[in-house]
């Protein structure tokens, strides 16, 4: 049974930068969507169905292939939102330390990051999709993904931001520039930190 992360603050703690209508949208809406269908697709699938979500979402090949485009699907929006709503707070903490070392010596500095996260969420990526910030052969790098998918390759996914409409429509409509604009003060770089292999 996949169980949703419980939000570590309210529906309206984000305000304004993401409202309460949208939270609740997205995370009592969607996100329990995806994790309801997920759990119905594995249910009596005695190999997966209590395997860890990542190794699942990684070893698709032992899923049946009538069921694969739907688990891929689904599983990705559980796991997915899980890693989104995780790494957000309405108390914003700086990078530091090591996670701020290597955003330096990647980047050149945290604005530089928001920029190239923000170039590849509204330009680079056309359709619903992600934007993220991950850990590749040991280096930070940004990318995209389409869909629920996940980044082709990753040591380890550290920051993801959603870019599906249902993630900013009911407060930004077609601005989704402003809603990334907005989502960066409400990062908790803490838990991206951890996410650090
Ligand atoms: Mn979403």
């Amino acid at each position: 049974m996949y169980e949703r992360i419980q939000l570590p603050y309210d529906l309206t703690a984000l305000e304004p930068a993401i409202g309460g209508d949208t939270m609740n949208v997205h995370y009592n809406g969607h996100h329990k969507a995806y994790t309801d269908n997920l759990n119905k697709l594995t249910e009596g699938l005695d190999q997966i169905q209590n395997m860890d979500i990542l190794d699942l979402l990684l070893n698709m090949d032992l899923v049946p292939a009538d069921k694969r485009r739907a688990i891929r699907n689904n599983g990705g929006g559980f796991y997915n939102h899980n890693l989104y709503f995780g790494a957000l707070t309405p108390n914003f903490t700086p990078p530091k330390g090591h996670l701020l070392d290597k955003i330096n010596s990647r980047f050149g500095s945290l604005d530089a990051l928001q920029d190239k996260m923000t170039e590849a969420a509204t330009a680079t990526l056309f359709g619903s999709g992600w934007a993220w910030l991950i850990q590749k052969d040991g280096d930070l790098d940004v990318v995209i993904s389409a869909n629920q998918d996940l980044p082709e390759k990753f040591d380890s996914l550290l920051l993801p931001l959603d870019m599906w409409e249902h993630a900013y429509y009911l407060n930004y409509k077609n601005k989704k520039g402003d809603y990334v604009k907005n989502y960066f003060p409400i990062v908790n770089w803490d838990v991206v930190a951890k996410r650090l292999k």
